[in-house]
């Protein structure tokens, strides 16, 4: 308190300007107490009162002297690091998202750290340093706490309530408290804490001179327990370097008190042992496989690209051994002494492809992806820092602290999952990872079976070099592909439910010669529409303005946005006749219906709502692996990253129901995920055979699928997206409006689409209604805005989008119109 009543502000204060983890537009200024000022440098975190009261840990961007004009700031409350938690790339990297994707620094902050690098205000509790360590008198569940919080230092509510296995702590914590055994501790915490144990060693003279040991015994003869206990820790000091507290405990049966009598007689020294979270990789190494003729090629092509351009493009076939490609880089890299960053799409990361590299480079690998808790982001955080030489990550992998990166291979870059959409920083990881390249004076791979049209393109304009692999690995045929006219076979009733003829067919034959088959149909759920056939009422979400898709295995109506559930009735809600029925398929009813045409066939199903469970994604792959599924059906899951020997079929159920899409991106989505999917197919020994069933059998992108042209599709492609003003010719920025009254929704938008308008003309298009009006209670409106590509029109053009927004925003009534821009939407 006092401190902020005296501290003075004069012309020769130092400030800081502190990122702050929230979306406020400018980083905020606080003023440094003279004690600290030769403490404060770019890159540490400081404790910092934001609001009336809010705690939060702010990451220092510049140290200087000039006074706001605007506030008096207020002073820093504590100094969190003695060293920059980020460098000096990191900082350049979070600069050009932030202005390149427009959002704050802070967004970018809380994308980029990891949550253990982050700080909130907590109550945990801890030893008190009151308590001498005697565990004599506590009762079982006091011991219980007193004992944890000695090894662990402190604990949260939550770990107490796991300790004891019971909800109710509180009344326990109390009784501690009025003990002096524990306190709390209610200030700003550092959460991340490295792993210590505690351990015990002997102190001299007995740890040099094994012979002094028996003065040793003499002095604890009158104890069993103690002279129990260090016969125990002999025997196991001989077995292991270090020897744990618990370790002792578990080998002489004795409790802590024990321990530290033996340490209050000076014999026993205990001490706290730092252990990585990141286990070693213990499982045998295999050398890679030779290199075949196209790869050695392919590799050459690469180095020589490199010598004149940043980036290459790797378009090979599925199958063609990319992966082995990417190896061969990786270990000359790491053998100049530089890191590599290996980008994968998320979904892909608990696949095959981690295991393979794993295997490859043992523990010079560090694996960084959401599915890790934060203490272990923390340690991959700081394996990179100290050097680590090789990061295989999902998109958040980019913001690590490299020092020396100079290789980044992007794998599947046409993957959508590398666009962040929800929430800001909406960044597209492939992208970015040219940005970061280019600071680090690093070169890039960028590798696919189905390039993006953005990529291809920067190919063909000679920004990037093109790569080519066409054949598959090991002399391997591509794929058969069949199309099949559902059209057709409906009008000579051959179709059954969603199936033809020709696809049952061949799924009962590769059957009969015991291979494997795998089923994609875009949508998951039974049914994605209830409908009354007498008044065309239809199942529709309270929150959302979409249809609610049937789940037969928890029979009821769910909403793939929001995920409220309704029970299915027999009534129509609406005129009361009992005349509804479910429209359209999806994975769920596949696989019900498939056991009715082939009873005997095993039939597993991989969509969202079958690998929820921690494991579930890995058991299901198992399982196929095993053959003990002989029919796997499953969503866009299906198409990535998979790599089986026994697959004779893959069927496309309905190729039309990927090219309805509302969306400019429609066929390049379509083209890419049949022709993933076909991949599948044959990967080992046999070509394989791909059956895409279709309503509309003429439409260009399936022909150019099953002539494997990519080249045709991307010419037709292109030329339709520069007659209707799309990328890659132009570029797009998406501004999504949302309220949950229409009526300030839509006043709050004409604001801001003014103050565009009357800049941009016609190349603003809206407000409009999106195709999903409502989402979770917020109606929405969306203004898209098309630029050609030039610079300096796309950075005024952002500065614009910013005033409009504030000016928007400080007219009353519209403050709290929520507003996403999106660049470069997916
Ligand atoms: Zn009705
Ligand atoms: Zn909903």
């Amino acid at each position: 308190m006092s401190q902020e009543l005296f501290h003075k502000v004069t012309d020769h204060t130092t400030y800081v300007t502190v990122i702050l983890p929230l979306a406020v537009p400018k980083p905020y200024t606080y003023s440094v107490p003279e004690e600290w000022i030769d403490l404060v440098q770019t890159g540490i975190r400081v404790e910092v009162q934001f609001g009336k009261s809010r705690l939060y840990a702010g990451l220092v961007m510049v140290v200087h002297q000039n006074t706001p004009q605007e506030y008096t700031p207020k002073p820093i409350i504590s100094i969190l690091d003695e060293q920059p938690i980020i460098n000096e790339t990191q900082f350049q990297l979070w600069k050009w998202i932030s202005e390149y994707y427009c959002c704050t620094m802070g967004e970018v902050m809380n994308a980029a750290l990891p949550a253990g690098l982050k700080l909130s205000s907590e109550t945990r509790v801890v030893l008190s340093p009151l308590f001498d360590d005697d565990f004599t008198d506590l009762n079982d569940k006091q011991y219980l706490v007193a004992e944890a919080l000695s090894i662990q230092n402190e604990l949260s509510i939550e770990d107490i309530q796991k300790i004891l296995n019971q909800k109710t702590v509180y009344p326990l914590i109390k009784t501690l408290l009025e003990r002096k055994v524990i306190y709390l501790k209610e200030e700003l915490q550092v959460k991340y804490k490295p792993k210590s144990v505690k351990c015990v060693r002997l102190r001299e003279p007995y740890l040099s001179n094994p012979s002094e040991l028996e003065n040793a015994f003499k002095k604890l003869t009158r104890s069993t327990r103690q002279m129990e206990a260090l016969l125990a820790y002999i025997q196991l000091s001989k077995q292991q370097e270090i020897v744990k507290k618990q370790d002792v405990y578990n080998a002489a049966q004795v409790g802590s008190a024990v321990i530290k009598a033996i340490a209050d007689k000076e014999i026993f020294e205990i001490y706290d042992k730092e252990v990585s979270r990141i286990a070693g990789y213990e499982e045998e190494l295999i050398n890679s496989s030779e290199l075949s003729t196209q790869q050695e090629t392919a590799i050459q092509e690469i180095k020589t690209a490199f010598e004149e351009k940043n980036v290459a493009l790797l378009h090979g076939v599925t199958g063609s051994g990319k992966t082995r490609v990417y190896v061969e880089l990786i270990k000359e890299a790491v053998a100049r002494g530089e890191q590599v960053l290996y980008l994968l799409p998320e979904i892909a990361l608990t696949t095959q492809i981690v295991e393979r590299i794993q295997k490859i480079f043992g523990d010079q690998i560090a694996v960084y992806h959401s599915r890790f808790n934060n203490n272990e982001r923390v340690e991959m955080w700081q394996a990179v820092l100290q050097g680590k030489p090789i990061l295989l990550g999902a998109r958040s992998g980019m913001f690590l602290p490299f020092s020396n990166l100079k290789l980044i291979i992007v794998d599947e870059e046409h993957d959508s999952s590398f666009k962040q959409v929800e929430p800001a920083p909406r960044y597209n990881a492939r992208d970015a990872a040219i940005y970061l390249a280019h600071i680090h004076k690093a070169k890039v791979i960028l590798g696919t079976a189905t390039p993006s049209i953005e990529s291809y393109f920067n190919t063909r304009t000679g920004k990037y070099a093109l790569v080519e692999m066409n054949e598959r690995f090991g002399g391997l045929e591509l794929p058969e592909v069949v199309l099949v006219d559902a059209k057709d076979e409906f009008k000579k009733r051959k179709l059954q439910s969603h199936f033809t003829s020709v696809l049952l067919d061949e799924l009962k034959a590769a059957l009969e010669r015991g291979e494997q088959a795998i089923l994609f149909q875009n949508r998951r759920g039974y049914a994605p529409m209830l409908r009354c056939g007498t008044c065309a009422w239809t199942s529709g979400c309270i929150h959302c303005d979409v249809s609610l898709t049937y789940h037969k295995f928890s029979d009821n109506l769910r909403c793939h946005y929001c995920g409220y559930q309704s029970k299915i009735t027999t009534d129509c809600p609406a005129c009361g006749d009992k005349n509804l029925s479910l429209k359209g398929f999806g994975t769920e009813k596949i696989e019900d219906e498939l056991k009715v045409y082939l009873p005997n066939a095993k039939i597993g199903r991989m969509d969202f709502d079958t690998v929820k469970g921690k494991n579930a994604h890995a058991k299901i792959i198992n399982n196929f692996e095993e053959k003990r599924i002989d029919i796997l059906v499953g969503t866009q899951m299906v198409t990535k990253g998979l790599d089986f020997d026994n697959v004779g079929i893959v069927g496309v159920l309905s190729a039309d129901h990927l090219l309805q899409f509302p969306d400019f991106r429609a066929s390049e989505r379509a083209f890419q995920v049949i022709t993933q999917v076909s991949g599948r197919a044959g990967r080992k020994k046999k070509g394989g055979k791909v059956i895409i069933q279709a309503f509309n059998v003429g439409h260009p992108v399936i022909k150019e699928v099953m002539n494997n042209d990519y080249a045709s599709f991307f010419d037709r492609e292109v030329n339709e997206r520069q007659e209707f003003i799309y990328p890659p010719y132009y570029r797009l920025i998406k501004i999504t409006l949302k309220h949950k009254k229409p009526q300030i929704l839509n006043e709050g938008t004409k604001v801001l689409a003014k103050v565009l308008k009357d800049k941009l003309g016609t190349r603003m298009i809206g407000p409009a209604v999106p195709g999903i009006p409502r989402v979770r209670g917020f109606y929405l409106l969306d203004i898209l805005i098309k630029l050609e590509r030039n610079a300096k029109l796309i950075t005024a053009t952002k500065e614009l989008i910013r005033e409009g927004i504030y000016e928007m925003q400080k007219t009353k009534g519209f403050s709290n119109v929520r507003v996403n821009v999106d660049v470069d939407p997916y």
